[in-house]
C-alpha cells in the first residue's frame, strides 16, 4: 500500500499585507517542504471576520509568488469550508465536549482570533462551564446566541516539537477552556485549523511560536474529534522582532514586502535577508529554489531574530 505523501500548508491570514516576519516563516516552511519532497497546500485563513482586510488575500498570494514560493494545491479559502466546521461543531456538541458561554463579547472575540496577544490570553475562569442545560437557556439569559467553549479535561499534554523539542503543558491549568465557535456560528481559529489540517492530510505544521500555545489546544481537538491519529508534527519557530524586542509590527515602521517592493528592492534581496535570518549564508541576492539543498532546520536561530537598522540598510543597499 502506498502511503499518502507528507503534506504541509502555507496558511496566511488576510488580516494585512505580508511583512518580513511572516515571509521568513513561509520561506522556512517552503524550504523544508521542497527539500523533503512534501506536498504544499496554500490555505487562506479568512474566517476571522472583522480582522480580514479586503484585497489582503490577493496581496498575500502575489507577495508569495513574487518571492519565488509556489504550492501544489490551492488557494483554498476557509470561507468556502464552513459546512465542514459546522459538522465538527455539531459533533462536539453532541458529545458534550463543548458548552455555551455568554461571557463578554470582547473576551470571546479575543479568544476566537488567532491568539496574537503578546502576553497570551488570560485563562478563562470557567464561568459558564456547567451553567446551562441547553444552548437555548444560555441564549435566553443573555439575549443573543452563545459562543461555544471546549471543556478542557485535566492532565498534561506532551507536545513533540521538531524544532524546540518535547515540552509538556497542563492545558486545563495553563490555558483554560477555549472558544471553538463565536455566537454567530463562525468557527474560531483553533477549530478551523484542526478541521482543515485533518481534512487536507496535513502531516507537518511549521509556524511562528506566537502559536505555540495553540498546539496543545489543537491536539485536544484532534482527539475530541476522533482524529488523534492525524495530529501533525509541529515546528514552532521564534519570531522576528523589532529593536525593542517586541514582535515585528506597524510600530516598527513599514516592514511589509509591498513597501520594499515599491522602493525597488528585489525579491532576491529580500530572500537573501530572510535566508540569513534562517541561519544560511545567501550573499546579496538569492532565489528560494537555490536554497533548497542548503536549508538546515538545526541551523535556524533558537532565539528571536531582530529586524534592525543593518537589516534595513542591507535591503535598501545603503
Ligand atoms: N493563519 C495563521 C497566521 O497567519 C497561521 C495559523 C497556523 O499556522 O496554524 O498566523
Amino acid at each position: 500500500m502506498t502511503r499518502p505523501p507528507r503534506t504541509t500548508r502555507l496558511a496566511p491570514s488576510p488580516t494585512g499585507a505580508l511583512h518580513l516576519g511572516n515571509a521568513r516563516t513561509f520561506l522556512a516552511n517552503w524550504l523544508l517542504a521542497r527539500q523533503a519532497g512534501w506536498r504544499i497546500v496554500l490555505r487562506i485563513e479568512d474566517i476571522d471576520g472583522p480582522r480580514i482586510k479586503s484585497g489582503a488575500a490577493d496581496q498575500a498570494l502575489d507577495d508569495l509568488r513574487w518571492l519565488g514560493l509556489d504550492w501544489d494545491e490551492g488557494p483554498v479559502f476557509q470561507t468556502s469550508r464552513l459546512r465542514l466546521y459546522r459538522q465538527a461543531i455539531d459533533r462536539l456538541l453532541r458529545d458534550k465536549l463543548v458548552y455555551p458561554c455568554i461571557c463578554s463579547r470582547r473576551e470571546v472575540e479575543l479568544a476566537a482570533s488567532a491568539p496574537h496577544a503578546e502576553d497570551g490570553s488570560a485563562v478563562y475562569p470557567g464561568t459558564c462551564r456547567g451553567r446551562f442545560a441547553t444552548l437555548e437557556d444560555a441564549a435566553r439569559l443573555s439575549g443573543r446566541p452563545p459562543a461555544l467553549r471546549f471543556a478542557v479535561g485535566p492532565g498534561p499534554v506532551a507536545v513533540h516539537d521538531e524544532f524546540r523539542g518535547t515540552w509538556s503543558c497542563d492545558p486545563a491549568r495553563e490555558l483554560g477552556d477555549f472558544v471553538i465557535a463565536k455566537g454567530d456560528g463562525t468557527p474560531a481559529y483553533q477549530l478551523a485549523v484542526v478541521v482543515d489540517d485533518a481534512d487536507m492530510g496535513i502531516t507537518d505544521v511549521l509556524r511562528g511560536d506566537d502559536l505555540l500555545d495553540s498546539a496543545p489546544r489543537q491536539m485536544l481537538l484532534y482527539r475530541a474529534l476522533g482524529l488523534g491519529q492525524r495530529i501533525p508534527r509541529y515546528y514552532h519557530l521564534p519570531l522576528v522582532v523589532g529593536p525593542d524586542g517586541r514582535r515585528l509590527a506597524k510600530r516598527h515602521g513599514d516592514t511589509r514586502l509591498a513597501h520594499y517592493r515599491g522602493r525597488g528592492v528585489s525579491a532576491g534581496r529580500i530572500v537573501a535577508l530572510l535566508a540569513r535570518w534562517l541561519g544560511m549564508e545567501a550573499g546579496e541576492e538569492a532565489a528560494p529554489a537555490d536554497l533548497i539543498q542548503r536549508f538546515d532546520l538545526s541551523a535556524v536561530p533558537r532565539s528571536v531574530v531582530v529586524m534592525d537598522a543593518s537589516a534595513e540598510r542591507f535591503l535598501l543597499g545603503r
